[in-house]
């Protein structure tokens, strides 16, 4: 291909939807390249060769939105199954159901409460946080599920998860969980929600699939050794970047700090584990967070009865080589993230977008909506650059 019209750094959702929107919408040649020997980013999945059970490689990734454009737009690519995700949470040797719900609230206090019953405990073990709205996650904990199902199922897994002291963190992460006074044990609210019936690779695949599109793997856009450069291109062409922000300024403000996760898989001569797809550990003596069983993704696939796959989930800081996963997002991490912003803001035809060009927590949806609302307001004056 001659060159194009757009550069892409970033085969992840991010990039796709840029992608697709550039030369669907806008008739533009693009290029994506990826540093990665593969396309998708971290929604990407393989098939196992021994079992045949599709593993989510870089994390469970489970779809849901609310968003209705967004619905519609990712159903141009893949069909979608009807799988509901549910998570338990085992804590000292007892299963409960996650989200907090009347059953887990049941459950814990071998109870059985009407929800008003259970709301005015709840209440009442929510202590001097009840009815506030506190900004740390230890203190919004509690005052949504009193103190002692916080001890239980958030304080140590919290713990585990970002090795931060819960009063330290954001009471944005726990929002993210809802507490009902209901049986309804689904872990999402969204109107939609779903797997891709024939897996992740192959609807970021189709994403990809169009005459003005060429997909580069394996480019790094920092290897002036290969082609499509930021030394090269910087200036020369319009560019969607989605790599980390940090990473595009050599850290010259400092590093933004980032979780990782380590995956310790293990293929078990059974044909189930565990019953269920996720599992997690809500104690501080199992150092794992969770064991995701990625067969239970797909009751539906007739895969073999006599072999199951399962992940352990480790979390930990991450260092400059590993995998960037979820922004730690602390005070200092904000503040100089707005000192990049104002760089990124500044540079010469470049946008930045998606998770790790952001520092943003996104979920796909969020990654794949925001995709669209820049090609929506930016991407036309950018092609003309
Ligand atoms: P990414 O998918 O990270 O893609 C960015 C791409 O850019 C990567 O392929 C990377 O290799 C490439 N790149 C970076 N630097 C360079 C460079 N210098 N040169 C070339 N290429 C480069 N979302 C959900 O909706 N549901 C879930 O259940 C869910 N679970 C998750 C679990 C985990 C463990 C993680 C980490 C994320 C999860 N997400 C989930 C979020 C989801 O992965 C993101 O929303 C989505 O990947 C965002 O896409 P993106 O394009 O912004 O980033
Ligand atoms: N969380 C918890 N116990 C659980 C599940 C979640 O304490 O059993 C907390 C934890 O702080 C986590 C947050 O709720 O970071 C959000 O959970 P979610 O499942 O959305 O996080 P993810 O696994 O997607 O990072």
């Amino acid at each position: 291909m001659s060159t194009p019209d757009l550069l892409i750094v970033g085969s992840g959702l991010f990039g796709l939807t840029l992608a697709d929107r550039a030369a669907r919408e806008h008739g533009a040649k693009v290029t994506v390249i990826d540093n990665r020997p593969h396309i998708g980013g971290n929604a990407y999945s393989e098939i196992d060769p021994e079992t045949g059970i599709e593993v989510h490689k870089y994390g469970a990734h489970l779809f849901h939105t609310s968003n209705t454009r967004v619905w519609e737009y990712v159903n141009e690519f893949t069909s979608f199954t009807n799988y509901v995700h549910r998570v338990y949470t085992t804590h000292k040797g007892i299963v409960y159901p996650m989200p907090i719900n009347l059953g887990t609230i049941n459950q814990f206090f071998n109870a059985a409460m009407t929800p008003d019953e259970a709301r005015a405990l709840i209440a009442e073990q929510a202590g001097e946080f009840a009815g506030q709205d506190p900004e740390n996650l230890n203190d919004k904990g509690i005052s949504l599920i009193g103190r002692p199902l916080y001890e239980a199922f958030i304080k140590h897994y919290t713990g585990k998860q970002w090795q931060t002291d819960p009063k330290d963190l954001p009471a944005s992460i726990i929002k993210r969980l809802p507490v009902r006074y209901t049986y309804d044990n689904r872990y999402f609210n969204d109107t939609y929600e779903g797997l891709p019936t024939n897996g992740y690779t192959a609807w970021l695949e189709n994403m990809a699939d169009h005459p003005n599109i060429e997909v580069k793997l394996g480019v790094d856009y920092f290897d002036e050794s290969q082609p499509f450069n930021k030394k090269d291109v910087r200036g020369q062409l319009p560019v969607v970047y989605t790599g980390p922000v940090d990473r595009y300024f050599d850290y010259e403000l400092g590093d933004l700090k980032w979780r990782t996760i380590d995956l310790e898989s293990e293929t078990l001569e059974t044909g189930d584990f565990q019953g269920t797809s996720v599992m997690n550990y809500a104690d501080e003596s199992v150092p794992f967070t969770r064991i995701i069983e990625p067969r239970h993704f797909h009751p539906e696939r007739d895969y073999a009865k006599d072999k199951t796959i399962i992940m352990r989930e480790y979390s930990r800081f991450a260092s400059r080589e590993d995998e960037p996963y979820y922004p730690v997002n602390s005070a200092d991490d904000r503040s100089t993230l707005l000192e990049y912003r104002e760089r990124a803001e500044a540079e010469p035809s470049t946008l930045f977008g998606g998770r790790l060009g952001t520092y943003q927590y996104l979920d796909m949806h969020m990654a794949i909506g925001a995709a669209l609302s820049m090609a929506d307001n930016k991407l036309e004056d950018l092609l003309r650059r």
